[in-house]
């Protein structure tokens, strides 16, 4: 018998460099057993890299990988048992969907290799699994590009992996069919129950797939926590201005002031440690006011209406311009003068 308990992996202190370039610069990071685990961070901040050797694709210069508490590092790929699903759909044109899903059985080792009727039962029960059954005899180049990734889903869970890793598995699809896929895969993960790993640089995308998410930039860990924490407590400025629409703006703090050029804001700057520091507020958590009311004062330069909200270009008097999402109850137009009051912002050092 198997052992369906789902694994955990953890890695410790992992660092890869490609050159002299640090692809990952120190990572730790805990997944637990079944879990969904989402790793959003711009391109080039080393989630590839980190998921390639969590594979047992690529191997770090420093660092440990333990799944279920075994080292992964003295194992290889195969011995790890992980399912891969990347961007580029990575189906054999020349095959039908039910013999690429099918191929990962039949290319099993002998001693644990099913027989034809088992490996039909088990592709059966996949496309079931991934609602795609009556496509069985279809060509790759006859599906839309969505039912190409579930069916690579498919095929990766075919050899019933430990560990399922996606690496922006909906990253070349239209944004329509990436948000149904979302919600689909949340619901998938939840019936399989295998420990995974999902690479975005979408934030959107991280935060509604996942439980928790970890935030990297520059092969360094930022941020861990659930879709609340990052969104609502970012831990550093880049998190901030990398989820959610920030304005950001250069602030100078000193002896209890916070100035924007040279002019005093009305903002409370307890705790704060002086020096050159940056401001930030939501777009919508910018309150638009009478001039002469807020923290902040602008001219409206253009507005655009934007679903629920209007978006204004507004020019701050101190020359910055930023961007600001105010309801529709109050008109805005171009040329008023405002004064603008941030409901909530976070000041970070640096
Ligand atoms: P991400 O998946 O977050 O976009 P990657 O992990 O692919 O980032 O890459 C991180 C950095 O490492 C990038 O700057 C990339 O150019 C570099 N890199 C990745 N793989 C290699 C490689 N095989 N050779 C040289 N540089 C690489
Ligand atoms: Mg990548």
């Amino acid at each position: 018998m198997k052992d369906k308990t789902p694994v955990t992996i953890e890695v410790r202190n992992l660092v890869k460099t490609f050159g002299s370039f640090k692809a990952l610069d120190g990572v730790d990071l805990k997944v637990d057993g079944g879990e969904l685990v989402a790793l959003l961070g711009p391109s080039g901040s080393g989630k590839t890299t980190l998921l390639r050797i969590v594979a047992g694709l690529d191997w770090p210069d420093s660092g440990e990988v333990f799944i279920s508490g075994e080292d992964a590092l003295a194992q290889g790929a195969r011995e790890r048992h992980v399912g891969f699903v990347f961007q580029h759909y990575a189906l054999f044109r020349h095959m039908t969907v039910f013999e690429n899903v099918a191929f990962g059985l039949r290319v099993q080792p002998r001693a644990v290799r099913k027989d034809e009727a088992g490996i039909r039962a088990r592709v059966k029960e996949l496309l079931d699994l991934v609602q795609l059954d009556w496509l069985s005899d279809r060509y790759p180049s006859q599906l839309s590009g969505g039912q190409r990734q579930r069916i690579a889903l498919a095929r990766a869970l075919a050899i019933e992996p430990r560990i399922l890793l996606l690496d922006e598995p909906f990253g070349a699809l239209d944004a329509k069919v990436r948000k149904e896929l979302r919600r689909w895969l949340r619901s998938l993960h939840h019936e399989i129950n295998v420990t995974s790993i999902f690479v975005t640089h979408d934030q959107e995308e991280a935060l509604e797939v996942a439980n928790r998410v970890v935030v990297m930039d520059k092969g360094r860990i930022e941020q861990i926590g659930s879709p609340d924490d990052v969104y609502e407590t970012p831990a550093t400025a880049f998190v901030h201005g990398f989820i959610g629409e920030s304005i950001e703006l250069p602030v100078h703090v000193d002896g209890g002031v916070i100035r924007l050029g040279d002019r005093p804001l009305q903002l409370a700057a307890d705790g704060l440690a002086p020096g050159a520091s940056k401001l930030f507020v939501r777009r919508h958590d910018m309150l638009v006011g009478p001039p002469g009311t807020g923290a902040f004062e602008g001219a409206v330069q253009h507005v655009r209406n934007f679903g629920p909200v209007q978006r204004a270009e507004v020019a701050l008097s101190g020359g910055e311009t930023i961007e600001i999402d105010a309801p529709r109850d109050r008109e805005l137009r171009a040329g008023d003068t405002i004064g603008l009051n941030p409901r909530r912002y976070r000041i970070f050092a640096g």
